[in-house]
């Protein structure tokens, strides 16, 4: 009971504390991902714009070039005269514009066949290597380009005269100003950092700007765009969006948010290591075990508490009422307490008080009874005996003398005098009978305690050899089995064999050989027999009525007897403490069982309910 309690107690607050940590934890991991998403989308957003401002600052550079009217004619010009002194003004134009406005800026005018006719960089003049006429943003990355060209961002327009395209004019960009936003990692944690993703003329993806995580590799190498589950890829494929669940170029899974530039084919991707973001989870799952465990300990100790101050009295008090009920009237529970257990022990006390002195009185008032009864039963029984045998000598006079006159005056009288004479000699031959029969009933027992030890089957054997001549005349078979040794009065059990297979020969079938089994079998502290027969068997209705004196299922003609056999029978075995009893199915056969209580291994036999126990055992 303690225990249960104190498991269930302490298993039911853990359950209950654990479901709260576990949806405390859950509600915290949700808070702490939709604020982490909702830095990383602020700085995305702001990045974008960033980018789209450096872009459309780089247009407008360039459409200043290309609608300068300095810069149109002086193209004009080269194209028609070749002029020298207008090609060196344009390359000073050019070179002016390029280094003063921005830096890691150039300009390169194309004729309309795409070679460059003026430069910033003096040494383009005079080269092709690239199509002006490709629209948009250009981004080269430094491993595409086959001309060895540093990597850049370019952007071409073309140069028109009196509306026909004379050239194109192409600025170029190193990609310092796209660094410079992407790569300020200040405010961004250990592992929040922004990609620049592009895609060259094979479709294959590249990084633009540098790493933060780079290990000393290349941050321009291709990037694997088979596996659908990372970041830089999905980058490309879709408008905007909101990771939770990718992997990033180094494998590791990350929050991300990212957005496609459709200007540059670029995608921009800010992203943070789903580790950081929610580090503070790990904190918080620490604490909550720790509290989980305090807790619990402070529940079991509560609970050890309870079962100490509740549960050990109730448990005093259900032992104590076991024992009483087990019959240790004198137990009483020491109360301790002024609470309801200790009231509780209090009316325990006073009713076991109560049950014990009524037991106490109830018990010798049995006891007075029983020793009047036994002292009754004496009386009775001496009545009997005495009675019966003083009631001899008168009778036996009585037969005699009827006896005499039935000798001497048969049929010298008349008629009716015969017969008077006749109903008179037979009288007194049945009252001598009973009288016998009474004296016998009376008798049987009185040697009680003439105890030794005897194979049973000693006494069996010589029941048998009593009754040689009449299980002869039947034809009878006798099946004896494994019997014991016991201690009894060698007599009485004889004469119990004796009855019992005697009247199993005289109830026989008339239809079947007579089968008589003795057999024995161990219950309890007692020998239970058995004594079966195949003959005419008894109504079950009077099983028990064949126990009592002169009673009897048939007449005197059909069956010789008084009734007596069974009666004394059955008073011989319960003076010992066994009891009598048959089990019986008419025309099939009868059981008579008895038990023997056996004296070698308990010497207890006067209890009355130990008898009607073996009965009910059987
Ligand atoms: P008795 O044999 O002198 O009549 P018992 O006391 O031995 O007296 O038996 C009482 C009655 O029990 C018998 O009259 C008989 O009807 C019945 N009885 C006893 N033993 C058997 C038996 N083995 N089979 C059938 N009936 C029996």
């Amino acid at each position: 009971m303690q225990a249960k309690l104190i498991v269930f107690g302490a298993g039911a607050s853990i359950l209950a504390l654990s479901i709260v940590a576990v949806v405390a934890f859950f509600i915290t991991k949700d808070a702490i991902s939709d604020s982490v998403i909702n830095g990383l989308s602020a700085v995305a957003t702001t990045q974008r714009q960033q980018i789209n401002s450096m872009f459309a600052n780089y247009e407008e550079d360039l459409d200043s070039v290309a609608n300068d009217t300095q810069v149109r004619q002086s193209l004009r010009h080269i194209i028609a005269t070749n002029d020298h002194v207008d090609r060196f003004v344009l390359n000073q134009t050019l070179t002016d514009r390029a280094t003063v406005e921005k830096t890691g800026e150039s300009f390169d005018i194309q004729d309309t066949f795409g070679q460059i006719l003026a430069s910033s960089e003096p040494g383009h003049i005079g080269k092709s290597p690239y199509d002006p006429t490709e629209e948009g943003f250009v981004i080269k990355t430094g491993t595409s380009d086959e001309n060895g060209s540093e990597s850049e961002i370019r952007l071409s327009a073309p140069i028109t005269f009196d509306g026909r395209i004379i050239g194109y004019v192409t600025l170029h960009h190193d990609f310092s100003d796209l660094d410079q936003i992407v790569t300020r990692y200040i405010g961004r944690r250990d592992t929040g950092e922004t990609l620049v993703v592009t895609r060259n003329s094979d479709g294959e993806l590249h990084f633009v700007t540098p790493l933060r995580f780079n290990e000393g590799g290349d941050f321009y190498r291709p990037i694997d765009t088979t596996d659908s589950n990372r970041l830089e890829v999905r980058s490309m494929s879709t408008v905007s969006m909101i990771e939770t669940d990718l992997v990033d170029y180094r494998g590791k899974r990350v929050f991300g948010v990212h957005h496609y530039i459709e200007a540059a084919d670029i995608g921009l991707v800010v992203k943070i290591d789903e580790a950081e973001a929610l580090s503070r989870l790990d904190s918080l799952g620490r604490g909550l075990v720790l509290t989980i465990l305090l807790v619990s300990i402070v529940i079991g100790l509560f609970a050890i508490f309870v079962a100490r101050h509740l549960i050990e009295p109730i448990t005093q008090l259900t032992q104590a009422a076991d024992r009483f009920s087990r019959g240790e009237l004198g137990t009483r529970i020491a109360v301790v307490s002024t609470d309801e257990i200790g009231t509780l022990s209090h009316t325990f006390n006073n009713m076991a008080g109560s049950i014990q002195s009524a037991n106490t009185e109830l018990e010798s008032r049995v006891d007075e009874r029983t020793s009047d009864l036994r002292r009754s039963n004496q009386d009775l029984e001496q009545f009997a005996y005495v009675a019966s045998h003083d009631l001899q000598e008168p009778l036996r006079m009585v037969s005699s003398y009827t006896q005499l006159l039935s000798r001497r005056y048969t049929g010298k009288l008349d008629h009716d005098a015969d017969e008077f004479i006749g109903f008179a000699v037979d009288g007194a031959k049945r009252m001598q009978t009973l009288i016998n029969d009474l004296l016998t009933y009376s008798r049987a027992g009185r040697s009680d305690g003439q105890y030794s030890e005897y194979d049973a089957r000693d006494i069996v054997d010589e029941a048998v050899g009593n009754l040689e001549s009449r299980i002869e005349s039947s034809d009878a078979e006798l099946r004896i089995g494994n019997l014991p040794t016991l201690v009894a009065d060698h007599q009485q059990l004889v004469s119990i064999f004796q009855n019992l297979i005697s009247n199993s020969i005289k109830y026989r079938s008339a239809s079947r050989t007579p089968i008589i089994e003795v057999s024995s079998e161990r219950v309890g502290n007692a020998w239970r027999f058995a004594v079966r027969d195949n003959g005419i068997g008894i109504d079950p209705a009077f099983t028990d009525r064949i126990f009592t004196i002169f009673q009897r299922l048939h007449g005197r003609e059909e069956y010789q007897g008084t009734g007596i056999g069974l009666a004394v029978v059955k008073k011989l075995i319960e003076r010992t403490g066994g009891s009598i009893w048959v089990e019986s199915e008419p025309d099939e056969g009868s059981t008579f069982f008895f038990t023997v209580i056996d004296r070698q291994s308990d010497t207890d036999v006067g209890e009355t309910n130990e008898r009607t126990n073996f009965r009910a055992a059987s």
